[in-house]
């Protein structure tokens, strides 16, 4: 199966290159999942069959391109339809929190906070720069085995991202899909949060949802470890997004309380789950 991207109104030259099939009267990229996609595609063999004979069907068939084949021929990104919108919270019922980590891989604190992850039986989601996954390969692709998710989080944390040419943010956005393949990337998240439309569209063009937070308890600035804490438990909602980093300069703090956190929310009642709809 092809990988589709779900295109906004404004993309029509992409469309039209990439998705040809779906697009509506107005030249329009329709919005599709890839289920949707997989049932269109699969009617379409079903027509061919009818008209052309069994002979025909069986030379399609095999001529369609493979799930491999299309993962070798680029970057592995998110597999279901990517809203250009800014994701904030958790979707779905439920008393869940998502966990997010910024500015990783890093080789003292990112392991800290993975074994923290598995002693409560936590998950999150990491939002990896480029040239940290560079400096930092066999750790990217640990976070990955451990069963958290991999986000996008620039190349090179350019905080003016969001004002560069297209051509720019593309490279920047798909980068650190670039280096891990095989590794599912399903997330973007811009440097600073610095979103504008033009990269959202952009994110969402590359199948990478954008993905913002909804509690911010500002560790990157060193607080001190008691003020992270108390900024999360007292702004934490069912379905937040919580921001903390484990990259981009000594993370002791962030990751002593997550060490008080991960208790605390579990004492609540919350579950760790992916920031997916
Ligand atoms: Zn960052």
């Amino acid at each position: 199966m092809r990988r589709f991207v779900a295109f906004a109104s404004p993309h029509v030259n992409g469309c039209v290159t990439r998705c040809p099939i779906y697009r509506d009267r107005n030249s329009q990229c329709l919005t599709v999942t890839e289920d949707a996609v997989l049932g269109t595609e699969s009617r379409h063999r079903i027509v061919l069959a009818l008209i052309a004979g069994p002979a025909v069907v069986l030379i399609a068939w095999f001529v369609a391109p493979e799930p491999a084949e299309a993962a070798s021929a680029q970057p592995s990104v998110g597999q279901s339809a990517v809203q250009a919108t800014v994701l904030t919270t958790v979707q779905g019922d439920g008393r869940r929190v998502a966990l997010t980590f910024d500015d990783g891989p890093d080789p003292t604190s990112t392991p800290m906070v993975l074994t923290l992850l598995a002693r409560y039986d936590a998950v999150g989601t990491f939002c990896m720069i480029g040239t940290q996954v560079q400096a930092n390969l066999a750790l990217a692709r640990r976070v990955a085995a451990a069963g958290m998710r991999i986000c996008s989080h620039s190349r090179t944390h350019d905080l003016q991202l969001g004002t560069r040419p297209v051509s720019r943010m593309t490279a920047e956005i798909t980068d650190v899909g670039q280096r891990l393949p095989g590794i599912t990337v399903r997330y973007f998240r811009a440097p600073g949060g610095n979103w504008t439309p033009t990269l959202q569209a952009a994110a969402a063009r590359n199948g990478l949802q954008p993905l913002g937070w909804s509690v911010d308890p500002q560790d990157w600035r060193r607080p001190g470890m008691s003020a992270i804490v108390t900024r999360v438990e007292q702004h934490v909602r069912p379905g937040s997004i919580i921001l903390m980093h484990d990259g981009g300069g000594p993370r002791d703090q962030t990751v002593a309380a997550l060490g008080q956190l991960l208790p605390w929310l579990t004492a609540q009642g919350y579950g760790f789950a992916f920031p997916t709809p």
